[in-house]
């Protein structure tokens, strides 16, 4: 199963992904996590990144088109996997496409978890303060939850990624997901969708 988790911030994508990942026993991608860790390892990727992750201003097309095509040719990714975060733009879907023609492979859904924007900002700006009470340093590093920046990421969200839900919907492969719901309940939607659920 090759899947693509859509929403804007706070929309849930990630726990969603989490939890598809271990139902299907498949591997989780998350760009957001990819970077932040790059990041804070300071790695070649993560200083390219840095400068636009702390701004909540996307990671220019070519860095990360490159990078997932390099991650998605590594072999745990034979038996399926999530891609959370990824694509983020129009662009980055069509390049995605591209590439799993070359690979000889398919997209089966693109999920959209699909939240009202007064839900984006408090569920967004909640998790920013938690995570200022929070010292550990793995959560320190989501420099990109600071609540000043949160308005910019949900502004990209619409501008950039919204687009992308007509580009999934011609193609017939987009579902559509209430995410304004308890989480146990996202899920099994989900899995009812995908004809997954028992
Ligand atoms: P996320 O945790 O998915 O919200 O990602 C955190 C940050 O990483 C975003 O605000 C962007 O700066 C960057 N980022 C993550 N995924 C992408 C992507 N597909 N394209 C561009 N930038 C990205």
């Amino acid at each position: 199963m090759r899947l693509v988790i859509l929403g804007g911030p706070g929309s849930g994508k990630s726990t969603q992904a989490r939890q598809l990942c271990r139902h299907l026993g498949i591997v989780e991608i998350s760009s957001g996590n990819i970077l932040r860790r790059a990041i804070a390892s300071q790695t070649d990727l993560g200083h390219k990144a840095q400068p636009y992750v702390e701004k909540g201003e996307l990671v220019p097309d070519e860095i990360l088109i490159e990078f997932m095509r390099q991650r998605l040719l590594q072999p745990d990714t034979a038996k399926g996997w999530v891609l959370e975060g990824y694509p983020r733009t129009a662009f980055q879907a069509e390049e995605l496409d591209f590439l799993l023609e070359d690979l000889n492979q398919q997209l089966d859904w693109a999920i959209y978890l699909t939240v009202p924007e007064s839900v984006m900002m408090t569920r967004s700006v909640a998790r920013s303060q938690n995570q200022a009470q929070d010292s550990t340093p793995s959560t320190k590093s989501r420099l990109d939850d600071h609540p000043e920046i949160v308005p910019r990421r949900i502004e990209l969200f619409y501008e950039r990624t919204v687009p992308i839900l007509e580009y999934y919907g011609y193609r017939q492969k987009l579902l559509t997901i209430n995410g304004n719901q308890p989480s146990e309940q996202v899920q099994q939607n989900i899995l009812h969708k995908l004809e997954l659920d028992d």
